[in-house]
């Protein structure tokens, strides 16, 4: 207390003595502000507590700036996809079978009808209820918790801020919506059911829903999206994970920088935004993992100034 009346002292002393004509402009004497927690927590968030969603969901659940993010995505993709449909590309989006970043063969369109594909989880829907249960029990995911959510969340999903409007613009452009998604062949009613509670309309499996198993890659998604190039010219792929893009980004192996730079390679970098879209998952997916090497690269260690006593 006494250091910082002094430095008040001092503080005014010089600023007075900035008055005298003949004297030099004052420095400022800095001091470090006084912040309260509260004025602390409203910068830099509040601390996770053992009462509190994690920080993730918080985020993207919680947040207006989470709900703003994806509004301002969807509004992205409506407008992409209205001038494709316009437009009627030579192309689609669709990588074709073996295609790399260095040699981003697409498939072409033909006279097919413009599509748009979309992955379902926290993309079209926000898991609300399944989220809420895995927070609870502090769990990342359960497998059990997940398939039971599948046959029976509907109506405690929502669709996610921004979606419902995209799809009536992108419908109304003459494109056809159709949703890619790992959920599982076995609960499609569940899932549809799920669609439609949250508004998002109404899905047909094997013709606007493609489920895991439909095709023989498991997990992957090359298989689904290449039954559906059969019969659309696809505008736009749409997702929160990269796999819902193309199956090359979830390559068995891949670190986290080499599968930031395959992403931002400059055969894939024009597509971004323009046919691929990505929407913000910060509380689940390949994106939540890395070490410090990983997340920090060598010139971004920075020690802070040894303070005197
Ligand atoms: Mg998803």
């Amino acid at each position: 207390m006494r250091f910082s009346v002094s430095l008040m002292l001092g503080g005014a002393a010089l600023a007075l003595g900035g008055c005298a004509a003949t004297a030099p402009a004052a420095p400022q004497v800095t001091t470090p502000p006084a912040l309260t927690q509260a004025q602390i927590a409203s910068q830099v968030g509040e601390a996770a507590t053992p009462e509190s969603p994690p920080a993730g969901q918080q985020w993207l659940f919680g947040s207006a700036e989470g709900s703003i993010t994806m509004r301002q995505t969807w509004d992205s993709i409506a407008s992409y996809t209205e001038a494709a449909a316009r437009n009627r590309p030579v192309f689609s989006v669709v990588l074709e079978p073996g295609a790399s970043a260095s040699d981003a063969r697409r498939v072409p369109c033909g006279d097919r009808p413009p599509a748009a594909v979309f992955d379902a989880d926290e993309t079209l829907l926000w898991n609300l209820g399944a989220m809420r249960q895995f927070a609870l029990r502090n769990q990342s995911f359960d497998p059990a918790l997940w398939l039971a959510w599948e046959r029976t969340g509907a109506g405690h999903a929502v669709a996610t801020p921004g979606a419902i409007e995209a799809f009536n613009r992108m419908r109304a452009a003459g494109v056809t919506v159709i949703v890619n998604t790992n959920r599982t062949q076995g609960n499609a009613e569940g899932t549809i059911a799920t669609l439609r509670a949250a508004g998002l309309g109404d899905f047909v499996h094997g013709q606007s829903l493609y489920l895991m198993g439909d095709a023989p890659d498991g997990t992957g998604k090359d298989g689904r999206r290449a039954m559906i190039s059969a019969r659309y010219c696809v505008v736009a792929l749409v997702g929160d994970q990269l796999g819902d893009i193309a199956d090359t980004f979830n390559e068995r192996g891949l670190t986290v920088t080499a599968r930031r730079q395959r992403a931002e390679s400059p055969a894939f970098a024009s597509l971004w935004n323009h046919g691929w879209f990505v929407l913000p998952n910060p509380v689940y997916g390949p994106s939540i993992r890395g070490s410090f090497d990983d997340v920090f690269p060598p010139e971004s260690r920075w020690e802070p100034p040894v303070t005197q006593p």
